[in-house]
């Protein structure tokens, strides 16, 4: 009996060190940011993997890199599996680079088995994933799924000083001899493994995270303004104090947001008093508010309930309040088709699976106005990421690259054109 297409767990771990090896840092994480010397080094690695293998390299105005292996009819659009070779200046080295390598185990499974697919299977690397070097992140998926560059990230610098599109110029420079293709290709359906980046599987020791969608985030800037005086001669009548309005705003929503609905996530990361001295009411006070929800009903609730909030306490304390909304994305949820293949792979494979919901953006969130898509989750200890730290024990890794084989297998079978 001819054997089917099986993830070779040695050649995976291999190839997760090797790719490590480029941008490694002396803490055992990985430093190679969107555009640079080291994303340029893995992006020719692995064209130079996927050649060897006869997986056609092409690339597109937005640097993003692929590897196609040939189906039976070339016509029809192929099922991609992708994420980013990108990481932050300190990152691990299983973000993104496991989603890549998975995928292109995935195609060397099939091909060791001499699999013919109904359509072709493709390989995808984002750029810019992270979006450090470079904002806005996801830059690459994003430019696919609108067909084009937003004309104001070319001018972008990068904190050293590089522009974005001399570093999109070089980048696809430095893959002489690898076709450039137009943005935006057609696809059927696309798949991303990726680390969890949270605690959830690691604790319940399930290797399979089948992700339902990706919660909504909005960003929101508040400016209170009341009036700056002397700390030690102004009496609590004369006081239009910013901070005490602030104080009541964290309080009333750290107590009413988060503890009476486990989806909910508010955070506020950042605070400003001017002018900021030690003995002065300050004049004003700035802090952002990161507010996340799956539904995006609640997440609409949850903001006007926020933004009444500030409205009632800046009153109260006699001052000015400024509202601005600085990111609005609504939740995406997988169509459940997907849903349920990602877990039916995961049964045959023998692996305990679990549904759950991304805290993160990833690149299939845009990947998903495209084509149906779908995302698996690996566990990683302590939930780290974005760390040097980053690890993922290695049988999670084999689990994540079975599920997404089987995955891929799952909809190749069922996509397949009725025979004739
Ligand atoms: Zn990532």
């Amino acid at each position: 009996m001819k054997a089917g297409p099986a993830i070779r767990e040695e050649r995976l771990h291999d190839r997760l060190a090797r790719f490590a090896r480029i941008g490694a840092t002396a803490r055992g994480g990985v430093n190679r940011q969107a555009l640079t010397e080291g994303d340029r080094e893995a992006r020719a690695l692995l064209a130079e993997l996927g050649r060897t293998r006869g997986f056609a390299p092409r690339q597109d105005a937005a640097a993003n890199l692929f590897l196609r292996r040939e189906g039976r009819d070339p016509s029809l659009p192929p099922l991609m599996l992708g994420s980013h070779l990108d990481t932050q200046p300190t990152g691990g080295r299983f973000d993104g680079a496991l989603g890549v390598l998975a995928a292109l185990e995935v195609l060397e499974a099939l091909e060791d088995a001499g699999v013919e697919t109904p359509r072709a299977v493709e390989l995808a690397c984002w750029t810019n994933e992270e979006g450090s070097r470079f904002a806005p992140g996801a830059m690459g998926s994003q430019a696919f799924a609108a067909g084009a560059l937003a004309p104001e990230w070319l001018e972008a610098r990068s904190p050293d000083g590089a522009r974005l599109a001399d570093e999109l110029d070089g980048t696809l420079r430095a893959l002489p001899g690898v076709p450039i293709a137009r943005l935006g290709t057609p696809l059927a359906a696309y798949l991303e493994l990726h680390i969890e980046q949270g605690p959830v599987l690691e604790r319940e020791n399930i290797p399979v995270g089948v992700v339902t969608g990706i919660q909504g985030t909005v960003w929101l800037e508040v400016v209170i303004e009341g009036r700056a005086a002397h700390a030690g001669t102004t009496p609590l009548a004369f006081r239009r104090d910013p901070m005490v309005a602030a104080g009541a705003i964290l309080h009333t929503l750290h107590e009413g947001i988060m503890p009476g609905d486990d989806d909910a996530r508010f955070t506020v990361g950042r605070i400003d008093a001017y002018p900021g001295s030690v003995n002065a009411i300050p004049e004003r006070v700035t802090f952002s508010v990161d507010l996340r929800h799956p539904d995006a009903e609640t997440l609409g609730e949850l903001e006007r309930r926020v933004r009444a909030v500030c409205r009632r306490e800046a009153e109260r304390a006699g001052c000015a309040l400024t509202l601005r909304p600085l990111v609005h994305m609504p939740p995406v949820a997988f169509p459940a088709a997907m849903v349920e293949l990602v877990e039916a792979g995961a049964r045959r494979a023998g692996l305990a699976s679990r549904r759950l919901v991304s805290g993160a953006f990833h690149d299939a969130l845009y990947l998903a106005s495209r084509a149906p898509a779908a995302m698996i989750f690996c566990p990683c200890r302590d939930g780290v990421s974005h760390n040097e730290a980053e690890d993922v024990e290695p049988r999670f890794v084999a689990a994540g690259a079975t599920a997404l084989l089987e995955a891929a297998t799952g909809f190749l079978r069922s996509s397949a054109p009725a025979a004739a």
